[in-house]
């Protein structure tokens, strides 16, 4: 038996972003012991980075606003193949989730009447997000691990020791789940500094792990997305969804090199920067697609006016959402009207005086001075689209959180659903709040029913330290084995040129080829050197996971004839009803699982009806663009 560290808990949440801890703090209010673990530094996660604000119809800067709009604007932004259950619940549940951070002490900008300040963001109705400046997510963060330190504090009270019940594993990486039969029974890793391994033995495990941008070379995530928790997910033998969508976030930085694919936030353009190509032109009045035709302003007065008074005009084109900015920004460069570098203009310094610039977006103006020597206030910045987020994620009940498998929870990024194909901005926040008290929840109340605590064999801790040290035997044969690093930037040049924001059936398939090559060449991965802090391990370990993602991407993209949010088929560029309400799921054969990377299956799926209550929150006029004319005709006997 390799030398394992072991600790028992009643709920093990991998990952400390917004919804990890939410989901701690919801299992610690229901009396479980918790262990909290994240690969990187505890506070360093995708959700500290968020910019633009969360999304929450309290209806602030409009009294119009309601948890129906905001349902209804997530549907169509994610063009009705969402999850309408967790689009509900996160619509209504949204408001006091952000209303019971600033109960833990969060403080969001205010109105000048001392209400909680919303800005516009695309695809939204009404100024929906509540913001810190362009800090939003380090304010969530910040609060929600200040509501974990009181929670310890009370722990300590009470039992003499701060850890009693919540207990955070920093720069800890789990690399495989561990199961009793059917059930989860633990989560094995290996602590990033040391190299040695750490056992956690609990009934229930909730997956919070955020997205798998690392597999694409131009992204805004950062170097922790490589969609383990997907992963993780698969190999215990739950379903992945809806992974054929990734959102490219429109506005990324593109110059210099070393900085191309950091975010610009949405809420410039929330704020009123506009898009513009080489001849200055405000090209987005030419992109409005039909789904959304007389939604959005045809004429620049009636956008500007939008922006002054949002009840007197419809609202601007730059504020599509984010799938369709995307590609009206590609078509622009494709076309000859880019910028210098390969993008286009991005223009708050004509709109907004300099002081209000800073006031109202201190991140951006700081980062394009000091990584790109462009002050914003003056001159306008070069965006195009970036790898930003994957709408895709493990299959869950909208209401619990709980996964196929039982034991297993998740939420966040991870988890699909809630986004359908294309994710509104300011959706994610209010999505890991209200689904990872969810999460926190299910699990609580799964472990609390449970007769007996499932056990872990020892056959299957030694197997999960065998995995974990293959990269370390050099290739049966001889030979200098292949290096992660060079297996890494294959997969990103492979995901970033044929599995891209424009796709077609012959580059998908070629990728495909690729991908299998890419595996086989991972089982002779090789690094050098020994446990103790070594990054070349922690990728080779991480490749294991990108690998099997990529296929799912790349699989579920070549299967999906159709356009629609976040994947766009140039062979197929109409949205086609009859998809609607197919999800493709992808699985893995469990008896495949080692350390090769196995192959990914993947199977068309029917989505469970809209219940009709939300339906007729919609006109027939508006269903029309998105049903096939033998649901509508159901429909309209349904409706007599
Ligand atoms: P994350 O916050 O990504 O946290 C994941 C956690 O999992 C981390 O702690 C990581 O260390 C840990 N982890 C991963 N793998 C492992 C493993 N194997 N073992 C242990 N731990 C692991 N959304 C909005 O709604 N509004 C915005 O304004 C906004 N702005 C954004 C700006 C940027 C630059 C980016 C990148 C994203 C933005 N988003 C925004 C999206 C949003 O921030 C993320 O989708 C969201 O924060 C994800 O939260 P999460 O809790 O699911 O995961």
């Amino acid at each position: 038996m390799p030398e394992v560290e072991r600790h028992k808990y009643d709920v093990v949440v991998i990952g400390a972003g917004g919804a990890g801890l939410r989901a701690v703090i919801e299992a610690r209010e229901h009396g479980l012991s918790v262990a909290v673990v994240c690969k990187s530094l505890f506070g360093k996660a995708h959700t500290v980075m968020a910019e633009g604000g969360c999304a929450a119809a309290m209806g602030n800067a409009n009294d119009k606003d309601s948890w129906q709009t905001h349902f209804k604007d997530t549907m169509r932004g994610g063009k009705f193949l969402n999850n309408w259950r967790m689009a509900e619940l996160h619509a209504q549940e949204a408001p006091d989730r952000v209303w019971e951070l600033e109960t833990y002490g969060a403080l969001f900008d205010r109105t000048a009447d001392g209400r909680i300040s919303q800005r516009n963001f695309g695809g939204h109705t009404y100024p929906r997000l509540a913001h810190v400046g362009d800090r939003t997510g380090l304010e969530i963060i910040r609060t929600m691990q200040q509501k974990i330190v009181s929670l310890q504090q009370e722990d300590f009270a009470q039992t003499g020791d701060y850890e009693a019940r919540i207990k955070i594993f920093a720069e800890c990486t789990i690399t495989e789940l561990l199961k009793d039969g059917d059930k989860i029974a633990g989560a094995f890793g290996y602590w990033r500094e040391s190299g040695r391994f750490i056992l956690f033995e609990t009934p229930a495990v909730v997956i919070a792990t955020g997205g798998i941008g690392k597999s694409y070379k131009v992204t805004s995530n950062s170097w922790e997305y490589t969609g383990d928790g997907h992963a993780l997910a698969l190999r215990a033998g739950a379903s992945l969804i809806n992974m054929e969508f990734l959102q490219f976030h429109p506005t990324g930085m593109v110059w210099p090199p070393s900085v191309k694919g950091i975010l610009v936030t949405e809420g410039v353009r929330g704020d009123g920067g506009v898009l513009k190509n080489s001849d200055g032109k405000r090209f987005m009045f030419d992109y409005i697609p039909p789904v959304f035709k007389g939604q959005y302003a045809e004429t620049i007065e009636e956008a500007d006016q939008w922006l002054k008074d949002n009840d007197s005009a419809r609202r601007t084109p730059d504020l599509l959402p984010r799938d369709e900015v995307a590609r009206a920004i590609n078509e622009e460069v494709k076309a000859g009207r880019g910028t210098p570098h390969g993008g286009v203009y991005l223009d708050i310094a004509s709109r907004l005086p300099a002081d209000q610039i800073v006031k109202r977006l201190p991140s951006m103006h700081h980062q394009f001075k000091e990584l790109a020597d462009v002050d914003i206030t003056k001159e306008p910045m070069e965006v195009g689209p970036t790898c930003h987020y994957v709408m895709g994620g493990i299959e869950v009940d909208p209401d619990t959180q709980a996964a196929t498998v039982p034991g297993l929870f998740a939420a966040g990024e991870c988890a699909g659903g809630l986004h359908g194909s294309n994710r509104l901005g300011g959706n994610s926040l209010s999505d890991l709040l209200v689904f990872g008290r969810r999460a926190g929840l299910g699990a609580s109340e799964y472990v609390q029913q449970l007769a007996a605590r499932p056990e872990i064999s020892d056959t299957d801790i030694a197997a999960a330290a065998k995995s974990a040290v293959t990269p370390f035997d050099p290739p049966a044969e001889g030979g200098p084995g292949e290096n992660p690093y060079t297996l890494h930037m294959d997969l990103q040049q492979t995901m970033n040129d044929l599995v891209g924001i424009i796709r077609k059936e012959h580059e998908l398939k070629q990728a495909i080829e690729h991908l299998s090559e890419l595996r086989d060449r991972y089982d002779h991965v090789t690094v050098e050197g020994h446990r103790q802090f070594n990054p070349g391990w922690h990728l080779a370990l991480d490749m294991r996971n990108m690998l099997l993602i990529s296929e799912c991407v790349a699989k579920a993209a070549l299967l999906r004839t159709e356009s629609r949010g976040g994947h766009t088929r140039d062979d197929h560029p109409g949205m086609d009803p009859v998809w609607r309400n197919k999800l493709l799921v992808c699985t893995i054969d469990p008896d495949e699982v080692g350390f090769s990377v196995p192959a990914v299956t993947v199977t068309p799926e029917a989505q469970v009806p809209m219940r009709e209550d939300l339906l007729r929150l919609f006109d027939l006029a508006e269903l029309e663009k998105y049903y096939t004319p033998a649901d509508l005709a159901a429909l309209r006997d349904d409706a007599g």
